[in-house]
């Protein structure tokens, strides 16, 4: 391919709002632009590497026995009625009214359109297992879209669904997409861990996130040489402190805090460390407001949140809803007598013999606050994130956190959408049965993306082969000579015969200008043409990730660099 015929327009400098690396190269390597606010055309360099991802999948769906399929993008609400999420998939869902008044939505996720289908297709134990997939562009309207192509709004997924007649079945089809999700990403040279994870809105009962490495990445795993990995949104905190002695407590004190709310202000002038205070925080869920309380120098964890309640969201309370429950302004609430919520305690509350917690009206705590004395909770939990050091919930070891970027997500549906849904089928008995459902999904674009946030330098983007956009690049220094643009022809031609992805780089620039859009693009081999070279009879040649220089004579350059690149595909 001629650079000079292609749209390709790399740029010095990096666009002001892109925060990650990825961001920045993808938009000055010419791979993407920006439409608005999350979302993004795929320019023709940046295509050529997303469809190389795309091919790796599909051909590991392929061979697990996936078969392809092409979902709509616009789906009726109705649907999403009959699954129950139309009214608590929230503002990431964009919904919309076509001309009939009939609301409709952009699919996030196909779960209902591909029950829906299933449903009518399907009614035999002999039509089972299947497993459909399917590369297609999902619209999700996150509330912070960032990164570029990492958290856009409109973005490219493969989503793959089985269907099986019991949990067993399930299981086997749920063991292979977590091999093919294996595959795929180490097809693409990418370094990355399965970890157990929260299953979210998708919901279901059981899933692994595939976290490629990364400290740009927006996720955080926890993981322990016993082999142990989860998302800390999912991670158990094993309590190992056994139960403080409170005999000895004095009696409950109201303390005059007058403006102090934060913990910071609450420690300073109690004089107190925030290991001795509990923090009480109010959530909202679709099963009612909760009250949670835990030690003050921990992080709630709304995913446990949800799970302990069986809710399908949680999030933190609105300021009216948290003067509702407690009585108080933010900053003064605690667990004693709440009314109409729940209340729950982590459990390495049990540690303290008391704490202070805030008294539920303004300007005041309590201190010596002992729970079962003083109150009674609704209940102790693992209510907490896990944090670096933390004891293993599997073995003697602590956990360390890292952080990571979700390329992938496989779960366990179970019955969920089936049941909802009506999707059943007759067993050999002629019994009629729930359809036993797995889904899993790959963002194509940010697989594409956490891969370079793996793959560069200081001065680009360093492709792994199997997704370089071109995997050789020729630079003829002087494109006015002829003879030295015979032979880059010559090679270009001869590579392109031999299967290579070339690109020749023929635009009549400097070549310092030329050396940096070579790095900027990442392409891994760079075959250079000068005067001096070619009347020797030699090319110099240079790897792009390793750095590595070498002259190759030119009878020996088509031979040296097809194998080089063959080597290195996978
Ligand atoms: P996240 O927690 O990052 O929002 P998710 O759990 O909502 O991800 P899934 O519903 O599991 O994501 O979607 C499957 C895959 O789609 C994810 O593993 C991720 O690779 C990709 N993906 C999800 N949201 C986005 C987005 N806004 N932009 C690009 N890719 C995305
Ligand atoms: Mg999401």
């Amino acid at each position: 391919m001629q650079y000079s015929k292609l749209l390709l327009p790399t740029l010095k400098e990096d666009p002001a709002e892109a925060e990650v690396v990825s961001h920045k190269l993808m938009f000055r390597a010419g791979c993407i632009r920006k439409l608005s606010m999350g979302i993004y055309t795929w320019m023709p360099a940046g295509l050529r590497s997303l469809q190389k991802v795309e091919r790796i999948i599909r051909e590991e769906m392929n061979r697990a026995g996936a078969q392809e399929v092409l979902m709509p993008a616009v789906q009726p609400a109705e649907l999403w009625q009959e699954s129950g999420r139309w009214d608590y998939y929230g503002k990431e869902l964009l919904r919309f009214q076509d001309r009939h008044g009939r609301d409709c939505c952009m699919g996030p996720t196909h779960e209902e359109v591909i029950t829906d289908l299933v449903k009518r297709e399907v009614h035999s134990y002999r039509q089972m297992p299947i497993n459909l997939y399917q590369i297609q562009t999902k619209f999700r309207d996150e509330i912070r879209p960032r990164f570029g192509v990492m958290r856009s709004r409109e973005f490219i997924m493969k989503d793959a669904y089985s269907f099986d007649v019991d949990d067993s079945a399930a299981g086997e089809a749920y063991k292979m997409m977590h091999e093919a999700y294996n595959k795929v990403f180490e097809r693409c040279g990418l370094k990355f861990v399965a970890v157990e994870a929260d299953s979210g809105a998708i919901g279901g009962s059981f899933s692994h996130e595939f976290m490629v490495l990364a400290s740009s990445g927006e996720d955080e795993v926890a993981a322990c040489d016993c082999g142990y990995g989860a998302n800390v949104e999912k991670a158990e905190v094993r309590y190992a402190g056994g139960e403080a002695d409170s005999s000895s407590v004095p009696p409950l004190e109201l303390v005059d805090t007058p403006q102090q709310r934060t913990i910071e202000e609450v420690t300073t002038f109690m004089k107190v460390s925030p290991e001795e205070v509990a923090k009480t925080l109010v959530f909202e869920t679709d099963k009612g407001l909760v009250v949670i309380c835990v030690r003050a120098d921990h992080d709630a964890n709304p995913a446990k949140v949800k799970n302990l309640l069986g809710a399908n969201y949680a999030e933190l309370a609105t300021d009216e809803d948290v003067m509702k429950v407690t009585g108080a302004p933010v900053g003064f609430a605690g667990p004693m007598g709440i009314k109409d919520a729940p209340v729950y305690l982590d459990n390495a509350l049990k540690g303290l013999p008391s704490f202070v917690s805030g008294a539920n009206k303004a300007d005041a705590h309590y201190k010596n606050m002992v729970p079962g004395r003083d109150f009674t909770p609704t209940g102790w939990a693992d209510l907490r994130t896990i944090r670096q050091g933390d004891p293993c919930p599997r073995c003697e070891g602590t956990v360390t956190v890292a952080r990571g970027i979700e390329v992938g997500h496989i779960f366990k549906l179970g019955t969920k959408y089936s049941e909802a849904m009506k999707a059943t089928y007759l067993d050999a008995d002629g019994k009629e049965k729930p359809i036993v459902m797995g889904c899993y999904g790959i963002g194509v674009g940010r697989t594409l993306a956490a891969a370079i946030e793996q793959n560069h330098d200081g001065n680009g983007i360093c492709w792994p082969v199997p997704l370089a956009p071109w995997e050789v690049t020729i630079l003829p220094l002087k494109v006015k000579d002829e003879e030295t643009m015979r032979v880059a022809r010559d090679i270009e031609t001869k590579l392109e015969a031999a299967g290579i992805e070339v690109l020749l780089d023929d635009r009549d620039e400097r070549p310092g200008v030329k050396f940096k859009d070579a790095d900027l693009l990442g392409v891994p081999l760079r075959i250079t043409l000068g005067a001096r070279g070619l009347a020797e009879g030699i090319a110099e040649v240079k790897e792009r990730t390793s750095g590595e220089e070498s002259s190759v004579s030119l009878d020996d350059i088509v031979t040296y660099a097809t194998d080089w690149v063959v080597e290195r595909r996978k």
